[in-house]
């Protein structure tokens, strides 16, 4: 027997959990289903075991500058094993906070996975269900390179299984998740080689940003490998070989980590029944609003082409909702200011435009930049210190601030705020009229000259 709902939600991770709460908080009979682990991406093979991951090796980064500090030579021993059942058993927790969540504002949870079998309709397992609302919310996977021997490697989910800490790796890639992933295997110990396919990594973001990424990460150690194209991957003896297009060959390699993108989940959705395309990748377009071509069925989060970020997800969830049973009828997500961190060591923070795109908008005579190079005082006594940048990209006679970019030493929890200055339209004098917090680096966006 077919049941019906107000609204089904397909997918039990970020942006599906938001808005079948939100739905369900306003009266509407929902009904989730989730495939894979609660919290999807973000809480099992994402944001939350990265960052546990980011932290320690933070901690590692603080415990070799305590010397400089007066400390005793600190020579401790990292226990990846420990730290990964740590984390486990917080993850753990964290399944059962969302199942209590669901369960608390009435969601039914169907623990399947979900497939349209008419346009309002779908099968999950025996069970068929239907609502004239339907959420996808399936999210993506690691996209694995097609080339001999790839499956000796693994992608971003299998780094998160390593039960130990693999002594040299080779991370083949050049967005965030290689980056981030080549910084804390660096912090932690082990021996890290980042291959690129091009000149240099990050190649969508702010060059400042990048450039002095790249100079952090050389001069820490990490081996940058630019222009190579992977072309196979050999066993051999003493470990794994990396070749690429122009012959030559990194060996000796425990593990590769393959963090070339991600694809989105729309095969195996029937997505035909439903009458929805995909763009050739894969991706689900929806608009401003959430709306599929498909009346009544909406898209959000990583299944879409907007930004792949946990809280671009929640946010066009939460705000679907509103606008469906809360009668909020011009309720939608607005992606011109989202906020980004990249956990690098050190890390990147950066909302708004690059110097470049803001130049193609507004045309270069409109645009000023300032920008500041500085030792943070943290780093006061270091031999070689790493250095904190910063920049705020301005337009017209008014200096609206358009982009804020930034690379050091706790900027990560520096942007939040700056993000809703940037969203209110603030201008470089609402900036150097702001009284500066003293001694931090972040007082540096409001003294710029
Ligand atoms: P997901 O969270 O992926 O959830 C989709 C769910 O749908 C999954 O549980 C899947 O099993 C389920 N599903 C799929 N198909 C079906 C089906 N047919 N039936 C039923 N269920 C199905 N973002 C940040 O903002 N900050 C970070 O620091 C950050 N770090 C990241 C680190 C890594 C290594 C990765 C990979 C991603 C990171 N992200 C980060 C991105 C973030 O995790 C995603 O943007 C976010 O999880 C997307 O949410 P979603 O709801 O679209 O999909
Ligand atoms: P990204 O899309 O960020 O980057 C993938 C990179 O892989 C591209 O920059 C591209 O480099 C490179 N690439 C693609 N194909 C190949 C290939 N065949 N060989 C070599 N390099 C290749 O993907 P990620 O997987 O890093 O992350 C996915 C998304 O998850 C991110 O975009 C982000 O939205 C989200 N995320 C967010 C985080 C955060 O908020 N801190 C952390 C981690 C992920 P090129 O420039 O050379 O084309």
């Amino acid at each position: 027997m077919t049941q019906s709902y107000d609204l089904i939600v397909i997918g039990g991770g970020s942006g599906g959990i938001a808005m079948a709460n939100r739905a369900a908080r306003y009266g509407a009979r929902t009904a989730l289903i989730a495939a894979g682990p609660l919290g999807g991406t973000c809480v099992n093979v994402g944001c939350v075991p990265k960052k546990i991951f980011w932290n320690a090796a933070h901690l590692a980064e603080q415990m070799k500058m305590a010397k400089e500090y007066g400390f005793d030579a600190l020579e401790p021993h990292f226990h990846w094993e420990y730290l990964k059942r740590q984390r486990d058993t917080y993850i753990e927790r964290l399944h059962d906070r969302y199942a209590q969540g669901l369960d608390g504002n009435g969601v039914v949870l169907i623990r399947n996975h979900a497939r349209f079998s008419g346009t309002h309709q779908i099968t999950a397992g025996d069970e068929v269900l239907d609502a004239p609302h339907i959420l996808i919310a399936t999210g993506g996977q690691p996209v694995w390179p097609d080339i001999p021997g790839a499956e000796l490697g693994i992608t971003s989910d299998g780094f998160f299984a390593l039960e130990t800490m693999p002594r040299s790796v080779a991370i083949v890639g050049a967005g965030y998740i290689a980056v981030e992933l080549a910084g804390v295997l660096h912090a932690l110990g082990s021996d890290v080689s980042l291959v690129m396919r091009r000149n240099h990594f990050l190649n969508d973001f702010e060059p400042m940003l990048r450039e002095n990424l790249m100079d952090a990460m050389l001069h820490q150690g990490i081996s940058l490998l630019a222009q190579r194209q992977v072309r196979e991957v050999e066993k051999r003896a003493d470990g794994l070989c990396l070749h690429f297009q122009d012959r030559d060959c990194l060996g000796g390699l425990e593990t590769i980590i393959w963090a070339i993108g991600r694809r989105p989940n729309s095969t195996d959705l029937g997505l035909e029944q439903a009458n929805i395309t995909t763009d050739p990748q894969g991706f689900i377009a929806v608009d401003a609003f959430q709306n599929t071509e498909t009346s009544g069925i909406y898209a959000v989060g990583d299944v879409t082409t907007g930004p792949a970020l946990t809280p671009v997800a929640i946010a066009a969830g939460r705000r679907l909702a509103d606008r469906l049973f809360d009668a909020q009828t011009e309720r939608h997500l607005d992606v011109q200011l989202v906020p980004t961190v990249i956990f690098s060591h050190p890390p990147i923070a950066t909302v708004g435009l690059s110097v470049a795109s803001a130049q193609a908008q507004y045309g270069e005579e409109a645009v000023k930049v300032y920008q500041t190079i500085f030792t943070p005082l943290v780093r006061a006594f270091s031999a070689e210190p790493e250095r904190t940048a910063m920049q705020l990209v301005t337009v017209g006679r008014e200096e609206k601030i358009v982009g804020l970019h930034a690379i050091g030493d706790g900027v990560d929890e520096m942007l939040q705020g700056f993000a809703v200055a940037l969203r209110m339209g603030a201008t470089k004098h609402d900036f150097d009229d702001t009284i500066a917090i003293h001694p931090t680096s972040a007082e540096e966006f409001v003294t710029m000259r």
